[in-house]
């Protein structure tokens, strides 16, 4: 079963209020990088899309709006039992002066129109005029009626090797017009040029994600004061169990359980490190007893006793290194472990300590008490026993020096 101590180290071990804290801001700093490198990707497509159905959709119309203001020059025509688009060639220099102006308010930099054979009937660059165009498979899929739209990047690729390549980002657009019929009679190819566009896009996504950013940024900080202060309430309830669990609530000292385990840290520390531990040096272990203490309750009431209790521990943490171990071992017994001590320094430690509790008398309201302790002394080396060995020595020394009348020391080092 689970102690109030192992709970509470565990706690300190595993889920201590900074820990949280650690792992809160690590979710958080990769929460926002993923959020906005998602945002980001999503916004960035989305703009892409949107860019390629208007483009497509825009470029279209316009095909249509030219073909009808210009259907005197281009027109349709049968050929082998099918429609084509055909312009005569002594149309073509006033045709041209007529697209010009016409694409003039647009941002459209470049035309070909094809006719039913995929050939060029007419191009702003004249000397692609009169070329065919088959192998293109956009060109062939806009013939079987699908509008083609493609971005191309200062337009990285041309269609014909005769071909221009125009300095620009272009949106190229497959358009099909159709006859009264509804069947397609010839393509119009426009290139527009989507610089500006692109930097709309740009800066619409840029504020996107600079807006998201911001408000995550706050939503954390806001999150994280609340933690901060969370937190600091945890450290304090973390702080108030484990006084609760290690500490006496009488005395103040370590409670017997967290005596034993930070004596059975010392040994083992002691065990591991005795090669380099100098000859003579070991560990001394006190065992301190109070005489007769039920008289003193029977006599003057619980809460003296306690007072003696409170009284008599402090004289001995006086006496104290800041490395030595004390608690409260049983009801009036006590433990100290003396680390790092020879064998007459933990004799002398022992009967210093007999001499300060049972010389000075203790007072409790308008009483003087006089009360005496017995006291058991031993040392080890940690080198052939265990705790509960030299726990038991200790406690028949301690027995010997009752036994041998009481306010005593007996030591057995
Ligand atoms: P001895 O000299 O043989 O040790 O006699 P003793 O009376 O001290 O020993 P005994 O074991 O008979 O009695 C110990 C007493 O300590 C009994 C108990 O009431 C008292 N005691 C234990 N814990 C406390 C405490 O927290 N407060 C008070 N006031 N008394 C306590
Ligand atoms: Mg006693
Ligand atoms: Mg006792």
């Amino acid at each position: 079963m689970k102690t109030l101590s192992d709970v509470v180290q565990n706690l300190g071990t595993n889920d201590s209020p900074e820990r949280f804290k650690r792992i809160y801001l690590l979710l958080v700093f990769s929460s926002l990088i993923l959020i906005l490198a998602l945002s980001f990707t999503v916004i960035t497509r989305q703009n892409r899309e949107n860019l390629i159905e208007n483009i497509g959709f825009h470029s279209e119309k316009t095909a249509l709006a030219l073909l009808s203001s210009e259907s005197h020059i281009i027109h349709t025509t049968d050929r082998d039992g099918a429609d084509t688009l055909a312009i005569h060639p002594a149309d073509l220099a006033p045709l041209d002066l007529n697209i010009r102006l016409f694409l003039q308010p647009f941002n459209i930099v470049k035309i070909k129109i094809y006719n039913r054979d995929m050939r060029i009937i007419y191009c702003t660059e004249p000397q692609l005029i009169g070329k065919s165009d088959r192998s293109n498979q956009r060109l062939k899929d806009a013939f079987a009626g699908n509008r083609q739209t493609v971005l191309k990047e200062r337009q990285s690729v041309t269609d014909l090797s005769e071909e221009r390549r125009l300095d620009v980002d272009v949106a190229e657009v497959y358009a099909p017009v159709r006859n009264q019929r509804g069947l397609v009679v010839g393509v119009f190819e426009l290139y527009s040029d989507i610089g500006e566009l692109k930097k709309s896009f740009r800066e619409h996504l840029h504020s996107s994600v600079g807006t998201i950013f911001i408000a995550l940024v706050l939503l954390s900080l806001a999150s994280y004061i609340i933690i901060i202060r969370e937190s600091a309430a945890l450290r304090t309830a973390y702080q108030l169990l484990e006084t609760l669990a290690t500490v006496d609530p009488l005395t103040g000292i370590y409670n017997r359980r967290q005596l034993l385990c930070r004596a059975a840290e010392l040994y083992s520390l002691m065990k591991r490190s005795h090669e380099k531990l100098p000859a003579g040096i070991g560990l001394g272990v006190i065992m301190i007893d109070v005489d007769f203490f039920k008289l003193v309750n029977d006599t003057h009431g619980h809460l003296v006793g306690d007072s003696i209790l409170q009284e008599l521990s402090k004289r001995i943490e006086t006496m104290l290194r800041p490395y030595d171990v004390f608690g409260r071992y049983g009801g009036e017994e006590f433990l100290l472990f003396l680390p790092n001590t020879s064998r007459d320094e933990a004799k002398l430690i022992a009967c210093r300590i007999l001499n300060a509790v049972s010389g000075e008398p203790y007072h409790a309201g308008e009483l003087s008490l006089k009360v005496t302790t017995s006291i058991g002394c031993t040392w080890t080396d940690a080198h052939d026993e265990n705790l509960d060995a030299i726990l038991r020595r200790v406690d028949n020394l301690l027995y010997e020096a009752k036994n041998s009348g009481r306010n005593q020391v007996v030591c057995r080092l």
